[in-house]
């Protein structure tokens, strides 16, 4: 490997490279090459740095299953190039790409850091700058000639965090993410502090296994009191549903009522898996911890444990994608496969 790092910086839209519709006053995605324009500091960093960008860049809002299959291709025709990436993204969902692209790369052994901004690089406040030069850096951190980083980070107003950990929780403030239930990776002072021992470790004898499938044939469903019977049993009994994501109260709970009860086991027993993801943003399902769960523990529901919705999302439908059986599929479901949830 060079001392002097390969960075492919991937350009797929958000506010960080927009610019306003005179005619509507709207933001809309921008030319890349331009953008680089705005920050000639890239060539004052010790690493080489190409660039590629989506044929049309997006604002997140538009992102799907498709677009993260781009997304991965491109990251996995040039792993072996290049000794790390830096995914520009709309923050909007850059939880959800990023949670993605976490499981669909395995045995992964170089960093993809997905970084944007709340303002357009053009503007004179922008966070775009700092966001974009420290996840470069963090991009080609690099230790005994290999990258120190090894997994799918997110770069936020001088934190690092686990990308499958994060949710968007601000769309006003500079720090628009959190992870609340795993610590920082990195945070960005007057020096870059790496916290070694939350790292994801890698065993580089293991070859990277490039995954695409995503079955985005799942719905999301969120607890609320007064849930409608008869719209819930309209959406389970839909043939194309292959999987729930059920947005709990708390610690994993939901209403006790033997037609909510009933219906969940049903949807079970179709072969369908319900995975129970907190509605907190902090904490972890524990069922069996009150008596309004016990019952979705006796009927099969899958338990999160700490995921984020967002990590859910995307771990459901590669699951799915994968073609399992239900059961086995209930026990992966419930392992961290890329450090998106408790161990055990
Ligand atoms: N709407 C934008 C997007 O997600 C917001 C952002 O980039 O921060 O693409």
């Amino acid at each position: 490997m060079s001392s002097n790092p390969n960075i492919l910086l991937i350009y797929t839209g958000g506010t960080i490279g927009m610019i306003k519709n005179f005619e509507t006053g709207a933001l809309v995605a921008f030319d890349f090459d331009q953008l680089l324009l705005k920050i000639p500091e890239l060539k004052l960093l010790d690493c080489t740095i190409s660039t590629v960008s989506f044929d049309e860049p997006i604002d997140s809002s538009d992102m799907n299953v498709e677009r993260w299959k781009e997304l991965g291709d491109i990251i996995n025709e040039n792993y072996n190039i290049y000794d790390g990436f830096v995914v520009l993204h709309g923050s909007d969902t850059m939880s959800y790409t990023a949670s993605a692209i976490s499981f669909m790369f395995e045995n992964l052994s170089k960093p993809i850091i997905f970084t944007g901004s709340q303002l357009p690089i053009g503007d004179l406040r922008t966070d775009a700058k700092e966001n974009l030069i420290t996840a470069v850096q963090i991009a080609a951190l690099q230790k005994k000639g290999k990258p120190e980083i090894t997994e799918v980070g997110l770069y936020f107003e001088y934190k690092l965090l686990r990308a499958n950990r994060t949710t968007k929780i601000n769309a006003e403030h500079f720090e628009a993410f959190q992870s609340l239930n795993y610590p920082p990776l990195v945070e960005s002072g007057v020096h870059l502090k790496i916290n070694t021992a939350f790292l994801r470790k890698v065993n580089r004898r293991k070859k990277m296994v490039y995954h695409t499938h995503f079955d985005n044939n799942i719905v999301v469903v969120k607890m609320f009191p007064g849930i409608n019977e008869s719209i819930l049993k309209g959406i389970f009994s839909m043939e194309q549903v292959k999987g729930v994501i059920l947005e709990t109260y708390g610690a994993g709970n939901t209403t006790t009522k033997k037609w909510f009860v009933d219906m969940l086991s049903g949807v079970i027993k179709k072969g369908i898996p319900i995975v129970n993801v907190t509605q907190c943003s902090g904490g972890s399902v524990e069922m069996g911890k009150y008596d309004t769960s016990v019952a979705l523990k006796k009927i099969g529901v899958i338990s999160g444990k700490d995921i984020t919705t967002e990590a859910a999302v995307a771990k459901l439908m590669y699951l799915l994608g994968e073609n399992l059986p239900l059961k086995v599929l209930k026990t992966i479901y419930e392992t961290s496969l890329r450090g998106e949830m408790l161990e055990n």
